[in-house]
């Protein structure tokens, strides 16, 4: 497991991503996530349009995770329709006050 952290994490600095097969994506990191003081997630779904928090914890993420790569690593699964077509959008801290969650 990748637990390594990363040295240099530049964080709204884009051209310079990590190298592998990066398309000019904004290809956040779950690393960069905590970095912004982001600790959760909401996992959409495509099917029924059901959706959840799950935090980066209970997911057990690590840092450089892609942010939009979580379900392919982790069997989301929507508990409704029993979807694996789902995806993942990050909470801003400061973005609308619906989440009655605090850790
Ligand atoms: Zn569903």
């Amino acid at each position: 497991m990748p637990l390594l952290s990363v040295p240099k994490l530049g964080i709204g600095s884009a051209g310079s991503y990590s190298p592998g097969m990066t398309r000019g994506e904004p290809t956040k990191t779950v690393g960069q996530s905590r970095a912004g003081g982001e600790k959760a997630l909401t996992v959409h779904c495509l099917g029924c349009y059901h959706e959840g928090v799950k935090t980066f914890e209970e997911l057990k993420l690590w840092n450089d995770m892609i942010f939009v790569d979580v379900p392919k690593y982790r069997r989301l699964v929507c508990t409704p329709c029993r979807s694996r077509n789902v995806k993942v959008m990050p909470i801003f801290p400061t973005a609308r006050g619906t989440m009655g969650h605090t850790s």
